[in-house]
């Protein structure tokens, strides 16, 4: 097959890389591998593939090199893999252009999501077809253009500040956005420590959506680093 999507994966530690170079080729993905940043770098502008699984700790270069060096002139899906927990770290990949993160030890099945999201949105962005259509998730709809949201068909009254958030996180469905990010993009680049303020419309958002807003089905914590939206179901 020629349109094969292409995974470059950069990790050092063989067994992990093993394992999702043969979880990928087993779903009809063709995988590259290296160890190395350097090489990783250099087979991304050589091979193009769709997608990188980039591991940040890597024996030649720091990952976050990795992930300047590409950002510098190419918008290629970049899954971060670490082992680091560490929040300030993922946040760290996600501002410097990291699409999203998976922290070890993860499944397959979470692995696929995270690939399936994160080309599923570099495509969307090609196209420009993310806005327009409403967003859809386990009876959560949100009608851009309407500026409408509903849950199981009954509207639900947000105010600007909320359906700016809300419809943001959903634009960007199934992907961390960081807590700089949302602030940024609601109150401007230039806004002050807005934390708490996006933890205060967030708990009005939940009180507003979730049947239950200690366990939110719709919009999640990622301690330490932001909110994700549950993926769309509309497509
Ligand atoms: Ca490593």
């Amino acid at each position: 097959m020629q349109n094969k999507v292409t995974v470059l994966i950069i990790e050092d530690e063989k067994n992990i890389c093993d394992f999702m170079a043969t979880t990928l080729r087993a779903q009809g993905y063709k995988t590259i591998t290296t160890g190395l940043g350097r090489e990783g770098v250099s087979l991304t502008a050589s091979q193009c593939p769709d997608i990188l699984l980039l591991d940040l700790g890597l024996p030649d270069l720091d990952g976050m090199d990795v992930i300047r060096q590409l950002r510098a002139y190419t918008s290629i899906p970049i899954i971060v893999i670490s082992a680091r927990t560490q929040e300030r770290e993922k946040v760290t990949a996600l501002d410097l252009g990291a699409d999203d993160y998976i922290t070890k030890p993860f499944g397959a099945s979470e692995l696929m999501a995270r690939i399936r999201t994160a080309l599923r949105h570099g495509a969307q962005m090609a196209a420009g077809t993310a806005a327009g259509r409403p967003y859809r998730s386990g009876g959560l709809c949100i009608d851009f253009e309407r500026r409408l949201v509903t849950v199981e068909e009954k509207p639900v009254h947000l105010t600007q500040v909320e359906f700016k958030i809300v419809s943001f996180l959903a634009a960007h469905s199934g992907r961390v956005m960081t807590y700089d990010a949302i602030i940024s993009h609601v109150w401007g680049p230039y806004a002050d420590d807005n934390n708490r303020i996006l933890r205060v419309n967030m708990a009005n958002i939940r009180r507003k959506l979730e049947s239950n807003p200690a366990e939110p089905r719709f919009i999640l914590t990622e301690i330490g680093v932001g909110y994700r939206m549950a993926e769309d179901e509309g497509r």
